[in-house]
């Protein structure tokens, strides 16, 4: 199921048919799927381009370097800080995550469709410095399926887990700050809907 919170026309000149969204910013709570869902959509539709975020987290087994993330240590995360390289980062848990600022203005540049997934602190600055973006919310279909998908991934200590658990909890109510939302019945399901939310051709 997706709801249209805010209709992404109705805040553009006044034309009415939709723009084609050039920058998508996909969030939602830790746990719901976004990783699995953005690795199946970007399958299905190739002109789509993928960010991939800086982070000083450890890889997860099967995550390669350069892939999944580019994985940093905190030096060299600052040294990005600092020369202004991020287009937005956030602390989550005890590690921080940035969006590369370059890749994704050259890809705009030559209009290729991009697509940011990043979370809650990360969406909110992007909105802030790109107040076109569009702003897609991945939600659960229940919150008991959240908490059986993020405590038996077993990717995370138990007390890490329960941590991301809380933050889910206050993320779930960023809701009506997105353009639309998109509940995680299944993945095809989910892709479905953000190729037809996004105008991509599949
Ligand atoms: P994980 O450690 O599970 O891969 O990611 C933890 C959280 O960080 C997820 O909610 C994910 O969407 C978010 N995340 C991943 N990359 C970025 C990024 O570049 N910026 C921000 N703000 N969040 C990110």
């Amino acid at each position: 199921m997706a709801r249209s919170n805010v209709p992404r026309w109705s805040r553009s000149s006044g034309a009415d048919v939709p723009e084609p969204a050039r920058l998508t910013v996909l969030s939602g709570p830790s746990g719901v799927g976004k990783g699995t869902v953005v690795t199946a959509l970007a399958r299905r539709v190739p002109e789509l381009w993928v960010s991939v975020s800086v982070t000083t987290r450890f890889p997860r087994p099967g995550e390669i370097d350069g892939v999944n993330y580019r994985f940093v240590d905190d030096a060299r995360f600052d040294a990005m800080i600092a020369a202004a390289e991020f287009l937005e980062y956030a602390t989550y848990g005890q590690h921080r995550y940035g969006t590369p600022r370059k890749p994704v203005e050259e890809k705009l540049a030559a209009g290729v469709p991009a697509l940011l997934e990043i979370d809650l602190q990360g969406a909110r600055q992007v909105r802030a410095v790109m107040p076109d973006v569009f702003c897609v919310f991945l939600t659960p279909p229940s919150w008991d399926e959240l908490v059986s998908r993020l405590t038996g991934r077993g990717t995370e200590p138990p007390e890490i887990a329960a941590a991301r658990l809380e933050r889910a909890r206050l993320e779930l109510a960023a809701e009506p700050e997105f353009d639309a939302v998109v509940v995680n019945e299944s993945v095809q399901q989910a892709c479905d809907e953000l190729v037809k939310l996004l105008h991509l051709r599949p």
